[in-house]
C-alpha cells in the first residue's frame, strides 16, 4: 500500500486537520521540485477521502470496500486526468470531460477527487475550461493539481488553488529513508547530490545504474576532447539518456573541474566518484575555458526545452566542449 514518505508529515497532519475541521480547499495546487513524491502524497490524500474510516483515522484503512476499490484502480469516484503521452499537453476534451463528471453526485455518497497531474501540461483551453470547476465548485468535489513548474500555471489557475509546498528533506532524513531503498554498496550521500536532494530521484538513479552510465559517458567525453570519437553518433547516444539529465551532468562535471582549478579543494565536489577523469579534463582544459564552458551550458540549458532538433543541440553541446578542450581550431569535427 502507496505510505506517507518521512518528509511529509507535517503537510499531511495539516491537511487532515483541516479535513476534521472542514476547512478543506476545495482545489490545492501541490508543487515542489521532481522526486519529492508529490503524486504519491495525492494519491494517498485521495484514497483517504474515500475510504469509509479514512476521514477519522488520518489514513486509509485499506480493508474497506473503498480501499479495495480504490487498490484495483476503479473506485468511481476519483479519476486522475494526465497527458495521453508523456511530454504531450493535457487538451481541453480532457477538462471538459473532468468538469462534467466533478458535477455528478458521488457513487458512494462521500468526496470526489480529480488528479491532475503535470497540471503546467494543461494548454490555454484545457486551463481556461478548468477555471469553471474551480469558480464553482460542486460539494465534495477536491480537485488536486500537481506541478513541479508551477510558474507555467495561468495567474487565473494559480489564485484559485490553495498551495501545498514540498522542499527536499534534510539531508539526515533523506539519507536514513533512502538507505532502506538502495542496495548496500551504492553511496546514499552521493546519490543524494546528484539528485538534488530528492530522495525518491536518487532511488531512481540507483535503479538506472547509474554510477556506470556516468562513467562511461565522461570517458567517451574525455576521449572527444583529444578529438577522437564520432560526434554524430556521441551525440545520439547521450540523446538516448535525455537532454536534460546530460546538460545537467555536463553541468555538474564542469563547475567540478572549476572548483578543482580554483581551489583543489574536492570535498566541495559533487561527483567526487569521477575524480580521476575530472582532474585530467580540468587541467586540459584550464580555468577560463571551463568558466566559459559553464557559462555556455547555462544559457543552453535556459533554451533546451524550446529547441526543436535535440540531435543538434545535443552536437552544438559537444563540439563546445571539444572547443574548451581542443581550443587552437584543432578540433577533428568541426563542421564544414
Ligand atoms: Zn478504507
Amino acid at each position: 500500500m502507496n505510505t506517507l514518505l518521512p518528509w511529509q508529515q507535517q503537510q499531511w497532519q495539516n491537511l487532515m486537520a483541516r479535513l476534521r475541521g472542514a476547512s478543506f480547499p476545495h482545489a490545492l495546487l501541490i508543487t515542489g521540485p521532481a522526486g519529492l513524491g508529490k503524486d504519491r502524497f495525492a494519491a494517498l490524500l485521495v484514497q483517504t477521502l474515500l475510504c469509509e474510516r479514512g476521514i477519522d483515522a488520518g489514513q486509509p484503512c485499506g480493508q474497506c470496500r473503498s480501499c479495495l476499490l480504490y487498490a484495483a484502480d476503479s473506485h468511481p469516484d476519483q479519476r486522475r486526468v494526465a497527458p495521453p503521452e508523456p511530454g504531450k499537453v493535457i487538451g481541453v476534451d480532457q477538462i471538459r470531460e473532468a468538469n462534467r463528471y466533478l458535477t455528478q453526485t458521488s457513487q458512494y455518497g462521500g468526496y470526489k477527487a480529480v488528479i491532475i497531474t503535470p497540471a503546467d501540461q494543461l494548454n490555454a483551453n484545457a486551463a481556461n475550461s478548468l477555471l469553471k470547476s474551480l469558480e464553482e465548485p460542486s460539494p465534495y468535489s477536491v480537485i488536486l493539481l500537481i506541478s513541479a513548474r508551477p510558474g507555467r500555471l495561468p495567474a487565473t489557475i494559480l489564485s484559485r488553488c490553495q498551495r501545498l509546498m514540498f522542499a527536499p528533506p534534510p539531508p539526515q532524513v533523506a539519507r536514513q529513508w533512502l538507505v532502506e531503498q538502495i542496495d548496500s554498496q551504492l553511496d546514499p550521500g552521493l546519490l543524494l547530490d546528484l539528485a538534488e536532494g530528492a530522495p525518491l530521484r536518487a532511488v531512481q538513479l540507483a535503479n538506472e545504474d547509474i554510477f556506470t552510465v556516468r562513467r562511461e559517458m565522461l570517458t567517451a567525453l574525455q576521449a572527444f576532447g583529444r578529438g577522437k570519437g564520432n560526434l554524430s553518433a556521441l551525440a545520439e547516444r547521450f540523446l538516448k539518456i535525455g537532454v536534460p539529465q546530460t546538460l545537467y551532468w555536463m553541468y555538474t562535471w564542469t563547475a567540478d573541474m572549476i572548483r578543482l582549478l580554483s581551489s583543489g579543494n574536492q570535498r566541495s565536489m559533487v561527483n567526487y566518484d569521477l575524480r580521476e577523469y575530472l582532474v585530467d579534463i580540468a587541467n586540459n582544459a584550464g580555468l577560463q575555458a571551463a568558466h566559459g564552458y559553464l557559462h555556455y551550458l547555462n544559457e543552453t540549458l535556459r533554451v533546451a526545452e524550446r529547441q526543436l532538433n535535440p540531435q543538434l543541440l545535443m552536437e552544438n553541446v559537444l563540439m563546445a566542449w571539444q572547443d574548451m578542450l581542443m581550443p587552437q581550431g584543432n578540433s577533428l569535427s568541426k563542421r564544414a
